[in-house]
């Protein structure tokens, strides 16, 4: 028969490990960040963004300073990327983002983009400035757009929404992008990143498909 005392004693042993996993559970809870959930609604304002872009800066163009815009938030959300950048966008002129992006690949972040085959080429797009720059850029062939607009930092962080990285877009209409860490969301677009990445790979580039279907 079990002493009456070594029952207390396991009881109570049992309470402090109760008591113990709660401390833990508490503890990393409490350091665990937030959720990222945010949601950018533009047109937005006019300002200055070489303050977000290169801090601590002095710049005397006659935007405004010292304060802040959707514009400015999804730069600071980029810039916030540590090892990679996945970029979708069907097309890519504003030179602010642009400057983003290149802020980050001589960084050191390894940047893909994906892009569409039609409007790359148009007026004021960056595309050309981050091939120049080394950014390896893939795009569709086949006759649909390719358009998509979203982005993936670090695989852990999705942007997505009705925006082309356009001045046009920032400045006039009316967009919305959504900013989330919610891992289902990331795996998605992750894959489709990747499926859209082999599908383009420039192996399987026909670079002058006329000629070849008249046999030249
Ligand atoms: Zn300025």
């Amino acid at each position: 028969m079990v002493p009456a005392v070594s029952w207390k004693l396991f009881g109570l042993a049992a309470v402090a490990v109760a008591l113990g996993l709660e401390a833990v559970y508490l503890f990393m809870r409490r350091r665990r960040p937030p959720p990222v959930r945010e949601v950018l609604f533009f047109p937005t304002p006019l300002i200055c963004t070489e303050q977000v872009l290169r801090p601590g800066t002095c710049c005397s163009c006659p935007l405004p300073h010292h304060t802040d815009s959707a514009l400015s938030q999804l730069i600071r959300r980029l810039l916030g990327a540590r090892r990679s950048l996945e970029l979708c966008i069907f097309t890519f002129s504003s030179s602010p983002l642009a400057q983003a992006v290149l802020l980050l690949h001589g960084r050191g972040v390894r940047v893909r983009v994906i892009t569409d085959s039609d409007y790359m080429a148009a007026s004021g797009s960056q595309i050309g400035a981050l091939r120049k720059a080394g950014v390896v850029v893939r795009h569709n062939q086949s006759s649909g757009f390719m358009h998509h607009k979203f982005a993936v930092l670090d695989k852990s962080i999705v942007i997505t929404g009705s925006m082309n990285w356009t001045m046009q877009a920032v400045q006039t209409n009316k967009e919305n992008l959504l900013i989330t860490d919610d891992g289902v969301c990331v795996r998605a677009y992750m894959e489709e990143f990747e499926r859209l990445w082999v599908e383009f790979d420039p192996a399987g580039y026909c670079f002058f498909p006329e000629e070849e279907k008249k046999g030249l």
